[in-house]
């Protein structure tokens, strides 16, 4: 039976570069505090925290002086910067280029607008640390609609300028920017920015052929990656055997039965390579031990 990883799987760049500098930081043994949760992956935010990363809320952060602390790719909004600024906090800056260009067109478009006029319009998960960055862009005028449903919370007597989390999936997006055009009056300006990150887009289009070319797939991510959620739907709907899990403990090894021809392991841009390749070799070892007792 083959077991294959998905090459393409794994950390994207942003979330790769905030464990690098982590990893770096944490190399000169002084303390480093981590605001939030690295990555959205509990067994690999373990590991740093094994490696002496601590991880902080924005209560905690208010708190804190004279400490070095860490950003990660989700970035923040000003005013976390300011409370850095007076409590002498050093910082490591991991935000994500493409998050921190981002944050400079939404913040720009709100020096340049008339509020009585205009509206930003942000497309994302309420509550998300990168949705709560671009927010804060805009002094928290800015409306966040988590899908097409909420529609009616845009004001449609305003010009309205539209900007999408990085790791909302195209095609929904897509949607929304079609529903709106559909609503608004000639007189009423429209303009939406393709923001949804391209390392999350192609991945969409890839897990699919992935998932498709298995008998059975497990999905390896934390269950608050909002990408790792985007990225098993896109699994389930090519392949129904398709499972979402955090880590081996989870593999149902009842799941491999004598027809599953082969076996696939992919993940999210939050799951570490060397989580996929734990639960690969958990596959094998069951493998090897179920052939074993066969023979
Ligand atoms: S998904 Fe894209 S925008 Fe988000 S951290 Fe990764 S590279 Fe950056």
């Amino acid at each position: 039976m083959k077991v294959e990883i998905d090459q393409e799987s794994g950390f994207c760049f942003g979330v790769l570069s905030a464990i690098g500098k982590a990893e770096e930081e944490l190399k000169q043994e002084e303390p480093l505090y981590c605001l939030g949760d690295i990555v959205h992956n509990d067994i690999e935010c373990q590991r740093l925290s094994d490696m002496g990363l601590c991880t902080i809320n924005h209560e905690q952060f208010a708190n804190l002086s004279n400490a070095k602390v860490l950003f990660r790719a989700h970035g923040e909004p000003p005013s976390t910067y300011k409370t850095a600024k007076l409590n002498n906090i050093t910082l490591v800056d991991a935000t994500c280029p493409v998050v921190l260009k981002l944050q400079q067109r939404i913040h720009n478009q709100y020096l340049n607008m008339d509020i009585s006029q205009g509206q930003i319009v942000i497309f994302g998960q309420r509550g998300h640390a990168e949705v709560l960055g671009l927010v804060g862009q805009t002094d928290g005028t800015a409306l966040v609609i988590e899908n097409i449903d909420e529609i009616e919370q845009i004001d449609f007597s305003k010009n309205i300028y539209l900007y999408s989390q990085t790791t909302k999936s195209a095609s929904s997006y897509n949607k929304l920017i079609e529903t709106i055009k559909e609503r608004i009056d000639k007189n009423i300006e429209f303009i939406h920015h393709n923001t949804v990150c391209g390392q999350v887009s192609r991945r969409r289009e890839h897990i699919r052929e992935f998932a498709a070319s298995h008998s059975l797939v497990f999905f390896v991510a934390g269950k608050k990656s909002s990408n790792g959620k985007v990225l098993y739907n896109e699994c389930l709907s090519v392949n129904p055997h398709s499972y979402h899990i955090e880590g081996k403990e989870d593999i149902d090894t009842s799941l491999i039965i004598d027809s599953v021809e082969s076996i696939g392991i992919c993940g999210a841009t939050s799951t570490p390579k060397w989580l996929m390749e734990e639960c690969r070799n958990h596959i094998i070892d069951y493998l090897d031990c179920k052939n074993g007792n066969k023979n």
